[in-house]
């Protein structure tokens, strides 16, 4: 167990979404964990429908330690973390999930290596159960790509959005103009000292995971665009492998048929052909049009979230 430090404010943040079971909980489990530390809870609630508001005013009201913010409306997982980012006055700010599949118990070791000198602490989930092994198979080949073709090479692949932060690492963070704010990758882009503590992931205390498939799917394209430009170099690539063949092609047809040992008059192998660059094409133009759309997203300059009540 780390010593104690009196003199530091440790902020931890918790983006909330609808988790009127569990958030209780979660208070409490943190609550003990932080015991020796001074901290602060900022509990961020994204505009949930049920009765999370009331919950959280509850705890607020018990605990001085507790600070809601309240968004003005559901913005995603990403953008109300940025938000609790944003608004921590910690030296070190911890960023965990409020469902409790991250454990608060871990905090006082993310912290104790902060105390040593690091300023990102991911803390990487070794078992997690209670989540269906294709979905662990997913989220693995996406790692295991962004890893690949991501400017990532540094991030510890299993890690979500449990960790911690040194209030310059935050900083650097919340200083990053772009809007798509895909954390994880932010996180690790930033540099400083980062260190990993290993940690098994538990399932959920209660309630069900708020990340369909469509939205981890998201989060993916997310994360794969926002860090790479390869999807844009397989267009390129595509585009010159087409027309190297055609090339080669080309005067080898025109050679045959002079030659007079072409016959072929197939409609069918037009056929096929035009569907295959037609598809290449779409395909390419698909791939264009999500970068541009992100840069459109950007262009806007829209804030991530809108603050109802701090
Ligand atoms: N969450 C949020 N906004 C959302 C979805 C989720 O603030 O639109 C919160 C949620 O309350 C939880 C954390 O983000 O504290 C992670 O969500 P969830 O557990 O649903 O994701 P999973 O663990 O299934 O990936
Ligand atoms: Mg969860």
């Amino acid at each position: 167990m780390p010593s104690p430090s009196r003199s530091k404010l440790v902020s931890v943040v918790a983006p909330v979404f609808n988790e009127e079971e569990g958030i209780g909980e979660f208070h409490r489990r943190v609550s003990h964990a932080m015991g020796a530390f001074e901290h602060e809870i900022l509990l961020v609630n994204d505009g949930s429908s049920d009765q999370t508001a009331a919950r959280l005013a509850e705890l607020a009201q018990a605990d001085s330690n507790v600070r809601v913010v309240t968004l003005s409306r559901n913005f995603g997982h990403q953008a109300a973390l940025t938000a609790g980012l944003e608004l921590a006055r910690g030296d070190a700010i911890v960023t965990i999930d409020a469902d409790l599949q991250d454990p608060p118990e871990v905090i006082p070791e993310l912290i104790q290596s902060w105390t040593d000198g690091a300023d990102v602490v991911h803390a990487v989930r070794r078992a997690r159960p209670g989540e269906p092994p294709v979905r662990l198979a997913l989220i693995k080949v996406f790692y295991w790509l962004l890893g690949k073709i991501g400017d990532l090479r540094a991030y510890p692949g299993n890690s979500g959005d449990f960790r911690l932060l040194s209030r310059r690492a935050a900083d650097a963070l919340n200083a990053l103009p772009e809007r798509s704010r895909f954390l994880r990758g932010l996180v690790t882009w930033v540099g400083f000292n980062q260190e990993v503590v290993y940690y098994d992931r538990e399932e959920r205390f209660a309630g069900k995971s708020k990340y369909p498939y469509r939205k981890l799917a998201q989060l993916a394209i997310d994360g794969v665009l926002s860090f790479s430009v390869v999807p844009l170099r397989i267009a390129s690539l595509l585009g010159l492998l087409v027309s190297a063949t055609a090339a080669l092609a080309v005067p080898l047809v025109v050679l045959l048929r002079m030659a007079g040992l072409y016959h072929l008059t197939g409609i069918a192998s037009i056929h096929i052909l035009i569907l295959t660059l037609g598809g290449m094409q779409l395909v390419c133009l698909g791939v264009i049009g999500e970068y541009i759309g992100r840069l459109y997203d950007e262009a806007k300059q829209r804030p991530v979230y809108i603050l109802m009540d701090e």
